[in-house]
C-alpha cells in the first residue's frame, strides 16, 4: 500500500482504502478462493515492512480492516476474535440492570473486531457479520458459541444492514436462527427494557428493526432536562413534540413528565411499534401521546407557521451526511429544522438537537443551530453535550467510531 496509508495504520487507524492499495496477493485459498475458507492477508508497506494482518473486502472501498499488528493464521485469528468479543461483553455487562437488558454487546472497529456487530434486546441476540472476511468458515460458529456461553439466550438471529450487505456484496441473511434453546420454535420477538420502560422487538420484521441503542441515556437525559426545566420554570406547560420518532425512543420517556406528547415520523411502520410500545407502558406515564405520520419538514414549517408552541422539542433526524461532500447540504437540513424548532419553543423549554453523522463536527452541528436561533431572534444556553452510550465506545484513533451528537439545549 501507499505511504499515507501505512501511516494512517501506523496512527492506530484499522482501514485501508482499496484507492490505497498498490498490490495484493491472496493467499492459496483452496477451490473457494477469497470466498472459500481465507479471508485474511498479510498487510506490509511499500518498502515492505510488515504492518499486520487485515481482512479482505474486494468489493468495498474499504478493502482491508485490520486484525492484528502481526503475521497471523486462521486459528490464530479466531482465538483473538473469540478473546475480543468476551472482552465486549464483559465492558457491557455493567450496563445492564433491572432496568436495562438490551445493549450492544459488540460494535464492530469500536471492540476491535471490524465487521462484527452484536446487540441484545432482552433473551434475543442479534448478530451482524458486515464483512466479506467474516464469511469465512469458523467465524459464525465462534461468535455464537461465544455469545451462547456468555448470555445463555433464548436465541440468536443474524440480521445482515442491508446497505452494508450491498456495498460489500454480502448474501442475503439465513432466514432460520442461528441458535436457539430448548426444542420448540425459536423466539422471534420480545419485550426489552430501556431505562425501566419497555420496547417491542421483532427479528422477524424484513426492514431494519430493533432500537437506537446508542440513544439510550440520552434517552434519560431529556426526560430528566424536562423534568428540571419544568420544575423550574411556572410557564412549562408540558407539551412535548418527538420530531423523527421511530418507535418513540424519546416520546415515551418525555411522556413520563410531560402531560401532552406529540410523535412524528415518515415512516407507518415505526409509528405502529410507537403505538405498541406506548400500550406496553400504558400504566407509568400520566401523558397524552399522539403519533403523526408526516414528512418532518412540511409538518414544522406548517406548525410553526400557524403558532404551535411546545415546552420540550427532540430533534433526531437520520444521517443527513453519509459523506464528507453530503456536509454542506445537511447543514442546511439541520439549521431548516432547529430554526422552526426554535420558532415553536417556548421560552425556558428544552431543545434537544441530534445528529448520527460521523461528517458532522460537533463545531458544525453548534454553528447550525447557533445560525437558527439567530435567525429566529431566540438564545439557547448549552446545558449539555452528549455523544452515544458507553455500549457504542469512541476510540480516539478511529475517528468514525464518534459519530453521535447531542446537545441539550435551554431555549431563551
Ligand atoms: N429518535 C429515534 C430514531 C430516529 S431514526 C429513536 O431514538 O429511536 C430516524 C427516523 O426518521 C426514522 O424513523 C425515519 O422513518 C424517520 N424519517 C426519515 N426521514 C424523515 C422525514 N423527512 N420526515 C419524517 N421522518 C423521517
Amino acid at each position: 500500500m501507499n505511504g499515507r496509508a501505512a501511516e494512517r495504520l501506523r496512527s492506530g487507524h484499522l482501514w485501508v482504502y482499496a484507492s490505497d492499495v498498490e498490490s495484493i496477493t491472496l493467499p492459496d485459498a483452496g477451490p473457494g478462493g477469497i470466498d472459500g475458507p481465507s479471508a485474511l492477508v498479510t498487510v506490509g508497506d511499500h518498502r515492505g515492512l510488515l504492518l499486520g494482518t487485515a481482512l479482505y473486502s474486494p468489493a468495498s472501498q474499504i478493502a482491508l480492516r485490520m486484525v492484528s499488528r502481526e503475521a497471523i493464521d486462521e486459528a490464530a485469528w479466531l482465538e483473538l476474535l473469540e478473546a475480543r468479543l468476551r472482552r465486549a461483553i464483559a465492558r457491557r455487562r455493567p450496563l445492564l440492570d433491572e432496568e436495562n437488558d438490551a445493549c450492544r454487546l459488540c460494535f464492530s472497529e469500536a471492540d476491535e473486531l471490524p465487521g462484527v456487530v452484536a446487540d441484545k434486546y432482552g433473551g434475543l441476540l442479534i448478530l451482524q457479520l458486515l464483512t466479506k472476511g467474516l464469511l469465512a468458515a469458523g467465524v459464525r460458529e465462534r461468535c455464537v458459541r461465544v455469545l451462547r456461553e456468555e448470555l445463555t439466550p433464548a436465541a440468536i438471529w443474524e440480521r445482515p444492514d442491508a446497505r452494508v450487505r450491498e456495498l460489500e456484496g454480502l448474501p442475503a441473511p439465513n432466514p432460520e436462527p442461528l441458535w436457539f434453546a430448548g426444542p420448540a420454535k425459536a423466539v422471534a420477538s420480545t419485550q426489552f427494557r430501556l431505562n425501566g420502560l419497555a420496547f417491542h422487538y421483532d427479528a422477524n420484521a424484513g426492514q431494519k428493526t430493533g432500537a437506537f441503542l446508542d440513544q439510550r441515556m440520552n434517552y434519560a437525559a431529556a426526560r430528566e432536562w424536562a423534568r428540571r426545566l419544568g420544575a423550574a420554570n411556572p410557564g412549562f406547560e408540558g407539551r412535548a413534540l418527538d420530531v423523527f420518532c421511530y418507535q418513540g425512543g424519546f416520546a415515551l420517556h418525555l411522556a413520563q413528565v410531560c402531560r401532552q406528547v406529540t410523535g412524528i415520523d415518515a415512516s407507518r411502520a415505526s409509528l405502529e411499534v410507537a403505538e405498541r410500545n406506548l400500550e406496553a407502558n400504558r400504566a407509568c406515564l400520566a401523558a397524552q401521546v399522539e403519533w403523526i405520520e408526516a414528512g418532518a419538514f412540511e409538518i414544522l414549517r406548517d406548525w410553526s407557521a400557524a403558532g404551535k408552541r411546545f415546552d420540550a422539542i427532540v430533534l433526531d433526524p437520520p444521517a443527513f451526511a453519509k459523506t464528507k461532500r453530503a456536509v454542506a447540504g445537511a447543514l442546511r437540513g439541520y439549521k431548516e429544522l432547529n430554526l422552526r424548532a426554535l420558532l415553536m419553543a417556548n421560552p425556558g423549554g428544552l431543545l434537544v438537537s441530534c445528529s448520527c453523522s460521523h461528517h458532522v463536527a460537533w463545531a458544525d452541528l453548534e454553528g447550525a443551530v447557533a445560525s437558527a436561533a439567530a435567525d429566529a431572534g431566540r438564545r439557547v444556553r448549552l446545558l449539555e453535550r452528549r455523544g452515544a452510550a458507553p455500549d457504542h465506545p469512541v476510540v480516539l484513533n478511529l475517528p468514525e467510531t464518534e459519530y453521535l451528537k447531542c446537545l441539550v439545549l435551554e431555549v431563551e
